[in-house]
C-alpha cells in the first residue's frame, strides 16, 4: 500500500460563507473534522447554531427581496450556472482530492463524482433557458398563461456521501430558478463545501446569493428547517431525519422534498447475462465504498444458478482492491468516520448470525487502522434478517434465492424502502411487468445508474418524497402562478343589468 498522501494546503479551519463574505460563529464555536484513514483531527468547521442560521437566512432574504438574482432573465443567470460549470470542471482534480481526503472514498471515484457536479450546472443552465412556460387560448378573446415566480429563501441539507455532487444536485437547479440558498453540508464531510463560495464569486453570483452553514444537524440544520423565512428545504439523508423534517416542516406548510435512505433489490434471473449481472451487482454494491443511496444491497438470485453465482461472486469480492483511497487503483476506500465504521461492523457481527458468511467479515488484513472495511458478502439470508431489512450503508451485501417471478417480486417488495431496482433477465416481458409491480422509484432493467438527468429522481415508500431531476427540480424550486386575462373583450353574463340585458 502507498503512504497516506495528504493535499496540500489543507484549510486548517474553515468559516461559514454569509452575506458574500467567510463569518466565524456568533458564539466562537468549532467543530473538528477527522480525516477517515487515520481517525485524527486535521481541521476545525465553526459551528453553526440558530443565530448563525439567522443571519445566514436575513442575508439570503435580503438578497432575494432586493437583489438581482431572482429577476433576471433566465439567460442572464444560465450563463452564470455555465462559468461555475466550467470553474469546477478547472478544478475536478483538486476538488477530488479534497473529498478523498475527507470522505474516504476511492480517488477515481471522487474525480467522476466531482464531473458530475460541474455537467449538474451545465445540465440545469440548458433547461431553465429551454423551459417554455405554458400559454393557452381560452374563448372570448382571453388569454392564459403561467409565471413562474423563485419560490424564495431555499434551505439545501445535505449528506456526507459524494457530498459535492449531491450539493451541486440541489444548487443548480435552485439557482437556475432564481432562489436564494442556506446550504447546510453534513457535519462529517465540510472541506469541499468551502470551495463552493470562491467558485461562485468568482462565477459572478451576487453576494447574498448562496450562504452556507455548517455545523450539527439538531443545531444548524434544525434551526434552519424552522426559520420562518425559509420557504422550501431540499433534504437528502436518512429516512428517520426525514421524518423529522416533515414534522418541522408543517408550520407555514414549507415546501419539502426528501431524498432518503434505500435498501434496494437486483434481481438475477437464469436467462440473464450472467456476466453483466455479476460485474453490475458487484459494482452497484461496492462502489463509492458501498455508501451509495441506490446501491443493491440485496441480490435476489434464482434458484439455478444461485451456488454458482454466489461462489463467483465472493470471489470477486475477496479480489476488490481496499486500501488507501488516494492510491488509483484502489476500489474501496477508508468509510467516512469512527461512528459509521462502528455501526457497518455492529451490522456484520449480526449478520454473522443471519446468513453466511462468504466474503469479508471484517477489517481487511493488514488494514489495522482507520476506517477500512473488507467487501463482505452474507449469502442464504433470510427476509426478515436485520441485514435484508436495514439499511447499512457499507461494502455488504445480503444474498438470497428464489424460485418463481412471484416469490422474487414479494421479496424485492418486503422491506420499508423504495428508492431504486434493479432486474437482470433476458426476458423483456417479464422485465418490464417487474418494473410495473416492484416498489421503488427507479427501476434499471438490466442496466444499472446510468440515467439521463431529466428523468425523475427519488424513492417510494420510506425512501423519499417529491421527485427532483429535469423540470421537476425546477417545478419545486418556483412557484406557478396561473394568470388570466381579456384581451379587449371582456364577456361575462352580465348579472344584475336587470331590463337593460
Ligand atoms: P443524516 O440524515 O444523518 O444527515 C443528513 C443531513 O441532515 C446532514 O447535513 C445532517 O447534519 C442533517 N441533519 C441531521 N439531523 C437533522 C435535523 N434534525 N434537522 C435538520 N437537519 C438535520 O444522513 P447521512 O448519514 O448524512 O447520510 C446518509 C443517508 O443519506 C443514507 O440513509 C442514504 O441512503 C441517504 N441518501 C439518500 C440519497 C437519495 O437520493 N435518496 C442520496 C444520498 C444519501
Amino acid at each position: 500500500m502507498t503512504a497516506h498522501y495528504v493535499p496540500e494546503n489543507l484549510p486548517e479551519h474553515i468559516r461559514h460563507y454569509i452575506g458574500g463574505a467567510p463569518a466565524d460563529s456568533v458564539s466562537g464555536e468549532t467543530f473538528e473534522v477527522l480525516d477517515p484513514v487515520t481517525n485524527k483531527p486535521y481541521m476545525t468547521a465553526s459551528a453553526g447554531k440558530a443565530e448563525d442560521i439567522d443571519l445566514a437566512v436575513a442575508a439570503a432574504k435580503e438578497a432575494f427581496d432586493h437583489g438581482p438574482w431572482p429577476k433576471m432573465l433566465p439567460r442572464q443567470r444560465a450563463r452564470i450556472l455555465n462559468k461555475i460549470a466550467d470553474l469546477v470542471e478547472s478544478r475536478d482534480k483538486q476538488l477530488a482530492e479534497l473529498e478523498t481526503f475527507d470522505t474516504g472514498l476511492p480517488i477515481k471515484q471522487a474525480l467522476g463524482q466531482a464531473q458530475r457536479a460541474a455537467e449538474n450546472f451545465r445540465f440545469f443552465a440548458d433547461l431553465i433557458v429551454a423551459q417554455a412556460d405554458d400559454t393557452y387560448k381560452v374563448p372570448g378573446k382571453q388569454v392564459n398563461y403561467v409565471n413562474r415566480k423563485p419560490v424564495g429563501v431555499a434551505g439545501l441539507i445535505t449528506p456526507w456521501n459524494t457530498p459535492f455532487m449531491l450539493e451541486s444536485w440541489k444548487l443548480a437547479p435552485a439557482l437556475a430558478s432564481g432562489c436564494t440558498v442556506v446550504l447546510k453540508p453534513a457535519e462529517f464531510t465540510p472541506l469541499s463545501a468551502s470551495l463552493w463560495a470562491d467558485i461562485f464569486r468568482e462565477a459572478g453570483v451576487p453576494d447574498g446569493v448562496f450562504n452556507l452553514v455548517n455545523g450539527l444537524g439538531e443545531e444548524a440544520g434544525d434551526a434552519l428547517v424552522k426559520h420562518p423565512d425559509v420557504r422550501l428545504i431540499s433534504f437528502t439523508g436518512e429516512t428517520t431525519t426525514g421524518e423529522t423534517i416533515f414534522r418541522n416542516c408543517a408550520p407555514g406548510l414549507k415546501g419539502m422534498s426528501m431524498e432518503l435512505g434505500g435498501k434496494s433489490p437486483a434481481v438475477v434471473f437464469a436467462d440473464a447475462d450472467f456476466e453483466a449481472a455479476l460485474d453490475s451487482t458487484l459494482f452497484g454494491v461496492f462502489s463509492l465504498n458501498g455508501e451509495r443511496c441506490t446501491a443493491g444491497s440485496r441480490i435476489l438470485v434464482e434458484r439455478s444458478i444461485y451456488e454458482e453465482f454466489c461462489t463467483r461472486y465472493a470471489e470477486r469480492a475477496r479480489n476488490i482492491v481496499v486500501g488507501d483511497p488516494h492510491d488509483p487503483a484502489t476500489e474501496v476506500g477508508a468509510l467516512v468516520h469512527p461512528e459509521h465504521f462502528d455501526k457497518v461492523m455492529s451490522y456484520i457481527e449480526i449478520g454473522k448470525t443471519e446468513g453466511k458468511l462468504l466474503a469479508g467479515g471484517g477489517r481487511p488484513e493488514g488494514l489495522d487502522t482507520g476506517n477500512y472495511v473488507a467487501p463482505t458478502v452474507f449469502a442464504d439470508v433470510k427476509p426478515d434478517a436485520r441485514i435484508f431489512q436495514e439499511e447499512i450503508f457499507g461494502p455488504v451485501v445480503a444474498i438470497a434465492p428464489f424460485d418463481t417471478d412471484e416469490e422474487a417480486l414479494e421479496l424485492a417488495n418486503n422491506v420499508k424502502y423504495g428508492l431504486a431496482a434493479y432486474v437482470w433477465t433476458a426476458d423483456l416481458t417479464r422485465a418490464h411487468n417487474f418494473a410495473q409491480n416492484i416498489d421503488a422509484g427507479m427501476v434499471w432493467l438490466n442496466s444499472h445508474n446510468v440515467r439521463d438527468l431529466r428523468t425523475p429522481f427519488g424513492g417510494v415508500k420510506a425512501s423519499g418524497l417529491g421527485h427532483e431531476g429535469g423540470y421537476r427540480s425546477i417545478d419545486f424550486y418556483t412557484e406557478q402562478q396561473a394568470v388570466h386575462i381579456t384581451l379587449g373583450d371582456v364577456h361575462t353574463a352580465r348579472f344584475g343589468a336587470g331590463k337593460d340585458k
